[in-house]
């Protein structure tokens, strides 16, 4: 494979861009934390590193922002009030954060807090999961009865007689291709050194550090941060991760002039139909060039198991697609069931759901971020911060326990 290694810098529209185009790195090149894989996690953690004035150097096997892996398709639910586990409120927070202090740095938004409704029975883990969170992060969610729910949202059919919603108004979209575009523009303008279309082949770890192999050079570090995605478990053998090709579908309404599927009548949700399958999206804007995009959760059983290398990148209508024409048409009978649009991405899916970010057995030389399990982008510019501190030895901002990549081997381990 040739390697084209470039620097990476930012330009006024938002796109990284070429400043520099070098045949290779030197042999070796040298840098204190060497980032991994430059997607969510990966050009999150290289931005806030640069801004510490940290040496850092980031590498893709892929163009920044590129639509291989796992964040690419235009929008991403973004939510504060996390039913997957409430110590996530805290990095969804973060990100809020810093990414409106960099949008707006940017001249451009990398969030839109346009609301999201967790709708379900009371019990269900839209309803119950969104309530828990909020009330652990004291955030100020409103409780939407089934009576006013299906009278300001008619778009829903077949909501059982208890289904009820809860609006978190934090939430909304962000956007992946451009919130990673914008880490390395960042990051880039900080200093960081960034090599695209450059695939890890190999990352040892060594007496003194780390030594990432290339296809034309060897990069050494004091330290490694592997956010490979969905091909974490190549470069880090050993992590209980297993990769999912999950399509993405985007559609359109029955009638071409109905603008109740508009993202302002049409907020994002996560929604619990009354026999469990569960849906999420989020409704359409002409002006941002997206249309409706609704997916099914995986449930364990709605996706594949695959090689990342090998993944099928083809929609297939019968196997992609029918299952959730059928489970749209059911939902939300306005919207016309064949998709206008799609494309595939994976998750990379833990035993217990939640991600892996961390030092793996606490060794000096290695963090991973990655187990994305399907809700990581929301908090990649938190997880950012949170590698970045890991990296200099900076206490957390918040308690990150529950994100340990040796949960799994520890629990092992006490049986
Ligand atoms: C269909 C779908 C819907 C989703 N919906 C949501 C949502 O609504 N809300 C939400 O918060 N999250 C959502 N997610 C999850 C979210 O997109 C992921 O959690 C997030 O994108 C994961 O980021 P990552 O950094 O782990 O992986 P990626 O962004 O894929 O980054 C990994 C990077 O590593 C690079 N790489 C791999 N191997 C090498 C190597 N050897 N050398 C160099 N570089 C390498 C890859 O090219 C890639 O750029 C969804 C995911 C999917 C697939």
């Amino acid at each position: 494979m040739d390697a084209v290694l470039r620097t990476v810098s930012g330009d006024p529209a938002g796109e990284a861009r070429q400043a520099h185009i070098a045949a290779q790195p030197p042999e070796p090149a040298r840098t204190d934390v060497l980032v991994i894989g430059l997607g969510a996690f990966g050009s999150a953690a290289l931005w806030r590193l640069a801004e510490r004035g940290v040496d850092v150097v980031g590498i893709e096997r892929f163009g920044v922002g590129h639509p291989f892996g796992s964040s690419h398709g235009i929008t991403r639910l973004f939510r504060v009030a996390c039913q997957e586990h409430p110590g996530l409120s805290p990095i969804a927070l973060r990100s809020r954060d810093l990414w409106h202090e960099l949008g707006s740095r940017l001249g451009q938004p990398l969030l839109r807090q346009s609301g999201c409704l967790s709708v379900g029975a009371p019990g269900s883990a839209p309803v119950a999961g969104t309530l828990a969170a909020a009330r652990a992060a004291g955030l100020p969610v409103t409780r939407i009865a089934h009576d006013r729910l299906a009278a300001r949202y008619p778009q829903y059919a077949g909501l059982a007689e208890d289904h009820e919603a809860v609006l978190d108004p934090e939430a909304g979209l962000c956007y992946p291709e451009r919130a990673v575009r914008a880490h390395i523009r960042a990051a880039a303008d900080h200093g960081a050194v960034v090599y695209q279309d450059t695939r890890v082949l190999a990352l040892e770890l060594t007496a003194h550090g780390v030594t990432a192999q290339t296809p034309t050079a060897r990069v050494v570090a004091r330290q490694a941060i592997v956010a490979t995605g969905a091909w974490l478990g190549k470069l880090v053998p050993g992590l209980p991760l297993r990769p999912r090709r999950t399509p993405l579908f985007w559609f359109r309404p029955r009638d071409p002039d109905d603008d109740a599927f508009s993202l302002e009548r049409f907020p994002a949700f996560i929604r619990e139909l009354p026999d469990g399958r569960v849906l999420w999206g989020h409704g359409s804007d002409a002006h941002e060039g997206f249309g409706i995009k609704i997916g099914m959760e995986d449930q364990g059983h709605n996706f594949a198991d695959t090689d990342p290398d090998e993944v099928d990148r083809s929609i297939r209508p019968t196997a992609d697609m029918a299952q959730l024409s059928a489970w749209v048409a059911d939902a939300f009978p306005g919207i016309d069931p064949v998709p206008e649009k799609a494309t595939v991405c994976m998750i990379n899916n833990s035993p217990d759901h939640q991600f892996l970010v961390g030092r793996p057995g606490g060794d000096p030389r290695l963090i991973v971020a990655g187990g994305d399990s399907g809700h990581g982008f929301k908090h990649a510019a938190g997880i950012g911060e949170l590698l970045a501190a890991l990296a200099v030895g900076e206490a957390p901002y918040t308690g990150i326990g529950f994100l340990d990549p040796s949960r799994f081997s520890a629990r092992r381990a006490d049986r």
